[in-house]
């Protein structure tokens, strides 16, 4: 990597903080402005969305391919515009065509609600899950489809494992013809420790090539699509109607009034760096106990909009989410996480502030448990009152840390720079964010005095728990949690290290409350006029989830709304 594009970096990590620093700072509390419309608007759209990202984007290329105006404001610069989408490992799904309509549909629908499924218990509600599985069914089949009529040299690569159903046992899956691709401009893809940002579109993988691809798009559209960069939303406006007839942001640190003749598509991502939402909604310590690998401009200003104007939530706290590092980097107080893939590897395990093992580290990266191991993680013990998995303990040994990375360095928040991590994880064990010792023994005593530990190791534990499970790597058979057998490897050679690991993930998928056609709605389910939520901070993936599910549903709703937002009538005032 050239030492000018870490430094941009670098410099882009000041301005993303201080622009995200400014949009907190704004997003509304106050009630909707009923009434109160600007005597003159400074820009007018058809359609007005807010986020550019795989949401955003998607659906103002197919509302402008419908005949639409659209003005999508931004929160972050054009020059320094990082999004969930472009961080990611652009994966989507695409199930073959020639699959069973009928079948998609019910796994789609299993994934969202499960209520298919004898043994249901949670997930969307069960009103809206059919219509969005039918969504899903009638549009993600020709998902690749839409990303080539965008940039006919968009290949979507193939990924080990992802070309079926995760769940073999949900209805539909077998003969859905289930399949995902990851998203490239090259035939020989890059793997998730080589960077693509910065690089020729020709030379990108994973979200990079995803977010290029879109980008296509949309500049094919003209002048169709305005983005106002540097434009955080900060507030819906209403007319007598309850109509959603515009948006405030704020550019140049003024107001800045946009009309909206048709609708407005809240696509502002999550609540990943929201601290009151984070406090709010996820279970356990919802700051430090977590942490998120995406980006930074995600701070729930769309569902804090929402709620102004009278929407009403679902299953908040939500997220793709397993067990990650938490690093020393903060934004807003909030720790960076990183993608951690070593997690499960051989030469290590994963212990609780006990010393003891819990579940068999493999979940924590396999695919689909990767994306709610999180559920284990933040476990509650009703006797101590505490939550002993908080943080967890990933032991290890030299021949690992000297194997590879124990972090994604293509993409996330390194890929990005956000954090610093080398390959041989050397600084992050110079840092002390990784403990190293000589002994398993001098190790557990190291974790005891960390002060996230709050003294809770018990030395001679984990000395036996290592003990045991070297035991199980002779026998090739994880006894206590059936690890797979492919790594188990021994935690012998010293030194021996010990990284912390929180719950987090990519992103929160909980968010505002929205029906099959992505309606946002109040509390009693009355669709808020003319207001429409894709993406992240309303996902439809409620129940469990399959590796690419988020941006597919960029895609799959984003057409959806794209085209029915078209169509509308335009409002008066
Ligand atoms: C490292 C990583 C790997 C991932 N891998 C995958 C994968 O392989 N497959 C998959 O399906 N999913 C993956 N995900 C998840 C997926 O990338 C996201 O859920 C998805 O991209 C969300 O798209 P979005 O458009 O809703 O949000 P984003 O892409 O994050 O876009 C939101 C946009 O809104 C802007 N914004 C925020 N607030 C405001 C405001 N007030 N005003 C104006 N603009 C605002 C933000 O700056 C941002 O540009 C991954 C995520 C990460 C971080």
């Amino acid at each position: 990597m050239s030492r000018s594009l870490v430094s941009s970096r670098r410099n882009f990590i000041k301005g993303s903080v201080a622009v995200a620093a400014t949009a907190i700072a704004s997003t509304p509390v106050m009630a909707a402005a009923v009434g109160q419309l600007p005597q003159k608007w400074d820009a007018e759209g058809d359609v007005v969305i807010v986020g550019f990202g795989g949401a955003g984007a998607t659906t103002a290329i197919v509302a402008a391919q419908n005949g639409a105006n659209v003005v999508v404001l931004e929160k972050n610069p054009q020059n320094k515009h990082i999004s969930n989408t472009r961080m990611s490992g652009g994966i989507f799904h695409c199930p073959f065509k020639d699959g069973d309509k009928k079948a998609l549909k019910d796994y789609a629908q299993a994934m969202f609600s499960g209520e298919n499924i004898p043994w249901k218990e949670e997930g969307e509600i069960p009103e809206y899950s059919e219509g969005l599985a039918q969504i899903w069914a009638d549009y993600s089949p020709s998902n690749l489809e839409f990303m080539q009529s965008l940039d006919p040299a968009f290949i979507g690569g193939s990924q080990p494992g992802y070309d079926k159903a995760s769940f073999p046992g949900f209805p539909g899956a077998k003969d859905c013809r289930y399949n995902a691709y990851r998203a490239t401009y090259t035939k020989r893809m890059k793997n998730f420790n080589q960077v693509s940002y910065g690089k020729p579109k020709e030379e990108t993988s994973s979200g990079e090539a995803f977010w290029l691809c879109l980008e296509e798009g949309v500049k094919k559209q003209g002048d169709k699509i305005k983005v106002l960069w540097e434009t955080p939303a900060v507030e819906l406006l209403k007319n007598s109607k309850g109509e959603i007839v515009g948006v405030v942001g704020t550019m140049n640190g003024k107001p800045y009034y946009v009309r909206a003749k048709k609708a407005v598509v809240l696509c502002s991502g999550g609540y990943e760096y929201s601290k009151p939402m984070r406090q709010a909604f996820l279970e356990g310590p919802g700051v430090d106990g977590w942490a998120f690998y995406g980006t930074t401009s995600n701070t729930g200003d769309g569902i804090a909009m929402g709620q102004a104007v009278g929407a009403g939530l679902q299953k908040a706290g939500k997220s793709a989410a397993r067990l990650i590092v938490p690093t020393q980097v903060r934004h807003n107080g909030m720790r960076l996480g990183s993608i951690t893939p070593a997690v499960g590897s051989a030469n290590s395990i994963v212990v609780d502030n006990f010393g003891n093992r819990y579940e068999a580290e493999t979940k924590i990266t396999d695919n689909p448990s990767r994306y709610f191991f999180y559920k284990a993680a933040v476990n509650f013990d009703i006797n101590s009152l505490s939550y002993p998995r908080t943080p967890s303990w990933m032991i290890f040994d030299e021949k690992l840390r000297t194997s590879k990375p124990l972090v994604g360095l293509g993409i996330s928040t390194v890929g990005y720079g956000f954090v610093d991590w080398d390959a041989k994880n050397e600084k992050p064990v110079a840092s002390g964010l990784i403990l190293k010792a000589d002994t398993i023994e001098d190790l557990a005593k190291l974790i005891k005095n960390h002060p996230e530990n709050k003294d809770r190791m018990v030395p001679e534990n984990l000395v036996k728990t290592v003990e045991k499970f070297n035991q199980f790597c002779d026998e090739k058979k994880d006894a206590d949690f059936g690890r797979r057998p492919a790594t188990l490897g021994k935690i012998q050679q010293g030194p021996f290290y010990a990284m912390p690991l929180v719950a987090g993930g990519p992103n929160t998928k909980g968010g505002l409350l929205a029906d099959a056609d992505r309606r946002v709605l109040t509390w009693d389910g009355t669709p808020i006029p003319r207001l429409y939520s894709v993406g992240e901070i309303a996902s439809a993936l409620k129940f469990v989830y399959q590796g690419g599910g988020n941006l597919t549903e960029c895609l799959v709703y984003g057409r959806h709304v794209g085209k029915n937002v078209a169509k509308l009538p335009d409002t008066n005032l």
